[in-house]
């Protein structure tokens, strides 16, 4: 259900009926452990995840993403969209999709700072995209109470926006693809202060010098298999719920 893998029939065939999923990541540094497709990864995972539990089908994901708050553009390899270019490269790919058929959509994001992008994306496209639904969501927003509970009991939870490179990331990577995960480097660190504010250019203080805004060490495989599946059965819910079976 990869659609980079479909011949052109079989895209014909079912791209009017399924769901189809867009994963939405970006290149960014996610501390010395983890690849720079972290954001990428995540989503894509989930989205093939899905695809077992409902008829869906996934779209290439965006590599890239929406420039990275708090410092992560300091990092080599951190590289970043316009939000102009994200917005654009978003909209073609859901008219052309609809142009071959495709009407229900689900937007997977894996990187905090696209939201605002792509659902202008989506309120453009939907100006002359008769009979299209969309749902836009973020995988950490579809992780449940219990969840958080039992994946922070010992290290607490410190709240999404220091979820980076982290916990719950470090474990969704160690299940989805731990050939690329350099467990000799996870580390637990924080940042040394947290502003109530953004500040340009971003000083190199308010980031720690790992990239790692968490306690990382705190990850497992077995957490990182058990979150997979509690928000690929809450994403496969709000499909169901929004865009039907
Ligand atoms: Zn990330
Ligand atoms: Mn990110």
């Amino acid at each position: 259900m990869l659609v980079e893998q479909m011949t052109w029939e079989e895209y014909r065939d079912e791209v009017s009926r399924r769901t189809i999923i867009l994963p939405v990541g970006s290149l960014e540094q996610h501390g010395p452990h983890l690849p720079l497709n972290v954001d990428v990864v995540i989503p894509t995972r989930l989205a093939k995840m899905v695809c077992e539990e409902l008829d869906a089908m996934v779209l290439p994901p965006i590599a890239y993403g929406y420039k990275a708050q708090g410092g992560g553009q300091l990092f080599p390899g951190t590289t970043s969209l316009d939000g102009t270019t994200l917005i654009n490269l978003t909209l073609d790919i859901l008219r052309e999709t609809y142009r071959h058929g495709g009407r229900r959509f689900l937007v997977l994001n894996g990187h905090y700072e696209n939201v605002a992008f792509v659902t202008e994306a989506v309120q453009l496209f939907l100006r002359n995209a008769d009979g299209a639904r969309v749902v836009i969501l973020s995988w950490w927003d579809q992780v449940s109470d219990e969840m958080v509970d039992e994946l922070f009991a010992e290290a607490g939870f410190p709240g999404w926006e220091m979820e980076h490179a982290a916990i719950t990331e470090t474990a969704l990577m160690q299940y989805f693809a731990p050939d690329l995960v350099r467990e000799d480097k996870i580390i637990d660190d924080q940042s040394e202060r947290m502003p109530t504010y953004s500040i340009f250019p971003p000083p190199d203080d308010i980031i720690p010098k790992s990239g790692i805004l968490y306690k990382a060490t705190y990850a497992s495989r077995e957490k990182g298999e058990k979150l997979a599946k509690q928000v690929v059965g809450a994403i496969a819910q709000i499909a169901r719920q929004e865009l039907g079976p």
